[in-house]
């Protein structure tokens, strides 16, 4: 029998798919996730839900003995990239300083495989085409900067306790479960995709595009956008990898090697409902970067990993339905 692993942030919108990914694999599932942007309708009701924070250590501590936790895939934290150059402060309390924590829960009860959602923001804003892994890693906001420490973190303990990890370095994610389960609920978006369809089910007037003057074909930002369930299989793939190996731990990009414009994503949602969402043209974000596109060679190569909605107009379609069935539920 398939060993439990603990979702931090299970009941958000990455870490939703993973449960159900796991689960869908045979593998027990508990979540902790303290509700701020989660909600606990998006975990299955057979999934226990334990309400709280994964800086409670006698909490999570509890947790782990309980449910003989062998893995974590901690999804818990904060993502909201101009509110991190905003209130820098909150970045680093919930994304680093309590991750610290996590980790020492994990470490003191015998954790032996964490899974951690790192970001492209690491990479700041690179001078290479596309991102390698050993690219520089000089984040320009304190989001990436946050996360960063947290991979820091990591390899640091990695090396001194009986622990391994694999920290994924996603892209732009983006799209919902392709059988409706779950999706994109948190209100307030800023998120691009998330933001478009919003604004063609009328939930919002339009789409303001952050900055036209970029060093790019058509002038707006690039971004590798990436399905979410493709990046729920990388987390399973990475947990087996993992299991398999208790020796080696990994730092892999989690994109398709490819890159849209904000102008090319408003396309493909035009197109998608046939009636076009209203534009306006606005000033750059703070800590946006040009382009952020993965060089996705490293994990092809070390995971069986065959992404199976690598098509834009397939993500659009998928945020689309369940924005629809998501109604004003949220
Ligand atoms: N963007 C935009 N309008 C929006 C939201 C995002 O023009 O309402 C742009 C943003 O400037 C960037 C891209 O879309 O070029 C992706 O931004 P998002 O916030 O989705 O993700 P990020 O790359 O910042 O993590």
């Amino acid at each position: 029998t398939k060993p439990t692993i603990l979702v931090t942030g299970g009941a958000g919108y990455i870490g939703s798919h993973a449960v159900l990914a796991l689960r869908d694999a045979g593998y027990g599932v508990v979540v902790i996730d303290n509700l701020v942007t989660g909600f606990d309708w998006a975990v299955p009701a057979d999934v226990p839900l334990v309400r709280g924070d994964i800086a409670d250590q006698p909490l999570v501590e509890a947790t782990l003995r309980d449910h003989d936790i062998t893995a974590i895939m901690h999804f818990a934290g904060s993502v909201v990239v101009p509110e991190s150059v905003e209130n820098p402060l909150k970045y680093y309390h919930n994304n680093s300083a309590k991750t610290r924590d996590l980790i020492e829960s994990a470490v003191r009860t015998g954790v032996k495989h964490f899974i951690f959602s790192s970001t492209a923001a690491t990479y700041g804003t690179p001078d290479v085409e596309k991102v390698r892994e050993d690219t520089p890693q000089r984040p320009i906001n304190p989001y990436g900067m946050s996360k960063l420490m947290t991979e820091y973190m990591l390899r640091d303990v990695a090396a001194a306790h009986p622990m391994n990890f694999c920290a994924l370095r996603y892209f732009n994610v983006a799209g919902a479960d392709p059988q409706g389960r779950t999706g994109q609920s948190t209100a307030g978006a800023t998120h691009l995709i998330k933001v478009a369809v919003e604004a063609a089910l009328g939930k919002r007037a339009g789409v303001s595009i952050f900055g036209t003057d970029f060093a790019t074909p058509d002038g707006t930002g690039v971004r590798d956008y990436i399905h979410v369930t493709d990046l729920a299989a990388a987390h399973l793939l990475a947990l087996e990898a993992l299991i398999a190996d208790p020796a080696r731990s990994h730092l892999l990009n989690c994109g398709y090697g490819r890159g849209f414009s904000v102008l090319e994503v408003l396309d493909a949602v035009d197109r998608a409902t046939n009636n076009p969402v209203q534009r306006t043209m606005a000033p750059r974000r703070a800590g946006d970067p040009a382009a952020l596109i993965s060089d996705n060679s490293a994990i092809l190569a070390t995971f069986p990993w065959q992404p199976a909605h690598a098509d834009l107009d397939q993500i659009v379609a998928h945020a689309l339905a369940w924005e629809r069935k998501l109604g004003d539920r949220a």
